[in-house]
């Protein structure tokens, strides 16, 4: 296996996703390596009601892609972690091989099919 290949991959995968956290997130203050949405701003001086609650629709939004945006890099990170281990490439349930094909599709895949819930 092509081991450089997998970690050019994740590589790239990791910048792209931390490009797009920034876009919409930011680190959190308190804990490194973790993300949170970007706080909406509004003045609630001036804005009225629809406009709050248009403000608040587009944070909800961008909460739920902010999570599925870090769950995705975790999963990056963690298979970089194992390419450094040199588990890179085997099921985290049962050691074994993770099918080619599977990984070329996902190389942050984690489990061989068997082991992924549907
Ligand atoms: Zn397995």
């Amino acid at each position: 296996m092509d081991l450089n290949y997998f970690r050019q991959k994740l590589e790239e995968e990791r910048a792209r996703l931390e490009n797009q956290l920034k876009s919409i997130g930011r680190i959190h203050p308190g804990t490194p390596g973790d993300w949170e949405p970007q706080k909406p701003e509004f003045n609630a001086q001036t804005s009225d009601e629809n406009e709050m609650a248009d403000v608040f629709e587009e944070f909800q939004t961008d909460a739920s892609i902010e999570v599925a945006l870090e769950t995705q890099l975790n999963e990056v990170k963690a298979a970089l972690k194992r390419l450094d281990e040199g588990t890179f490439g085997t099921c985290i349930e049962d050691g074994k091989p993770i099918e080619p094909e599977r990984l070329e599709a996902n190389p942050a895949a984690a489990r061989c099919v068997e082991h992924t819930a549907q």
